[in-house]
């Protein structure tokens, strides 16, 4: 049977979903509170998704097969993890519509791609040259100049694959980190404050978009979003029409997080995207009408977008690794709002859960919020 396009489901209806993290376990809760089931499918056997889903499977993201019936399974496939290969995406698009669908995972997957989209776009981004040599490196280094930050061009994530070069001496060990794969350097932003913006666009083409965040980062993790962003409204804007523009070139429907760096002469640049929800996007449970998982489960479903304003100031602080033995005095503390993820081990660098802490706007005509 021909996959139907623009299928919409509704409560009662079971989404699948690729990858079993804390963003598929968030993204099952607000599925269910729409009646909507979740089928997650992770490689992992311990994936906390599972511990709040309908269904799992757990199989490799490469088992063809495996896929198919999981596909078979479901009313509509989304990702919550982009980096699965295409043949698993082609193999789960006969069975089931996708959403997003590979364009987007495609450009999201490989820097090169990329940041090539958004140049294309017209929209700013670091300048940058595709690298797949000793030597190709040597004279993007001439032609960028340094400092700079070279990566790897598939599977980086929170600075893994990434090496800063900031003199010439750096370069054999740069190139070393990279490990003969292809890479991309990329000249070193001096920016005031990274930011991200998230934006929902659903099956009808509508498009909705969160206040732009600041972002602070701890050993290349995200350690804290404020929310909104210390920026001028104009700056704000800007950011919003970004995204919309990235969302409306894809043809996304389903989420796109873009982060950007914000330089002290108000220039955006777009650093990369995800075409999920974000880590930078969990204040949102706490502080806005329709949270970003919500969102989601709506976008990919067809459904009407929900209201994405904001009705109140928030900081949303990760809790990585140890930071998680708090959690005791967290959940004792006024006001905090405790988010867990059941994960057993709580090893360096693993993200265990979030804490937002939020303030009621005060800076709305007659206090309410327009959404
Ligand atoms: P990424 O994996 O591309 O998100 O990079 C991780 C972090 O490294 C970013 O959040 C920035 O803090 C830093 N970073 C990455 N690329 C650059 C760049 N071109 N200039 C300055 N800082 C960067």
């Amino acid at each position: 049977m021909p996959i139907d396009k623009n299928k919409m489901v509704g409560p009662g209806a079971t989404l699948g979903i690729i990858g079993g993290g804390q963003l598929g376990l968030m993204t099952s809760l607000a599925a269910a509170r729409l009646g909507i089931k979740c089928h997650i499918y992770c490689p992992e056997k311990d994936s906390p998704a599972f511990a709040v889903s309908y269904a799992h499977t757990c199989a490799p993201y490469e088992d063809l097969d495996a896929l198919a019936r999981f596909a078979d399974s479901v009313d509509v496939v989304t990702f919550e993890f982009e980096n699965i290969p295409a043949d698993s995406v082609r193999v789960l698009a006969e069975h089931v519509p996708v959403r997003p669908g590979w364009k987007v995972l495609e450009t999201a997957q490989e820097r090169v791609t990329e940041k090539s989209f958004f140049n294309g776009l017209g929209i700013e981004t670091a300048p940058w040259r595709a690298v797949a040599s000793r030597t190709q490196l040597d004279n993007a280094v001439a032609e960028i100049g340094l400092p700079a930050v070279l990566k790897t061009c598939r599977f980086g994530y929170d600075g893994k694959g990434q090496a800063k070069i900031k003199t010439l001496a750096d370069l054999d060990s740069a190139w070393q980190a990279m490990a003969g794969g292809p890479a991309i350097l990329e000249g070193f932003v001096d920016f005031t404050l990274e930011a991200s913006v998230l934006v929902a666009r659903g099956l009808d083409g509508e498009s909705a978009c969160f206040d732009l965040v600041e972002n602070r980062h701890k050993n290349h993790i995200l350690d804290v979003t404020i929310a909104p962003a210390p920026l001028p409204a104009e700056m704000m804007a800007r950011a919003k029409e970004i995204a919309i523009r990235a969302a409306e070139a894809l043809d996304l429907v389903g989420l796109l997080a873009v982060e950007l760096f914000v330089t002290a002469d108000g220039h955006l640049l777009v650093n990369e995207m995800a075409p999920r929800p974000h880590n930078s996007g969990h204040w949102t449970m706490d502080a806005c009408y329709t949270d970003q998982f919500e969102q989601f489960v709506r976008a990919v479903c067809g459904l009407p977008l929900g209201s994405p304003a904001r009705f109140a100031d928030a900081v949303m602080t990760n809790l990585i690794g140890n930071d998680v033995t708090r959690w005791r005095d967290l959940m004792a503390e006024s006001g905090a709002m405790l988010h867990l993820y059941g994960k057993s081990e709580a090893r360096p660098g693993r993200k265990m859960g979030h804490v937002t802490r939020i303030t009621p706007r005060t800076d709305l005509p007659g206090g309410t919020v327009d959404h």
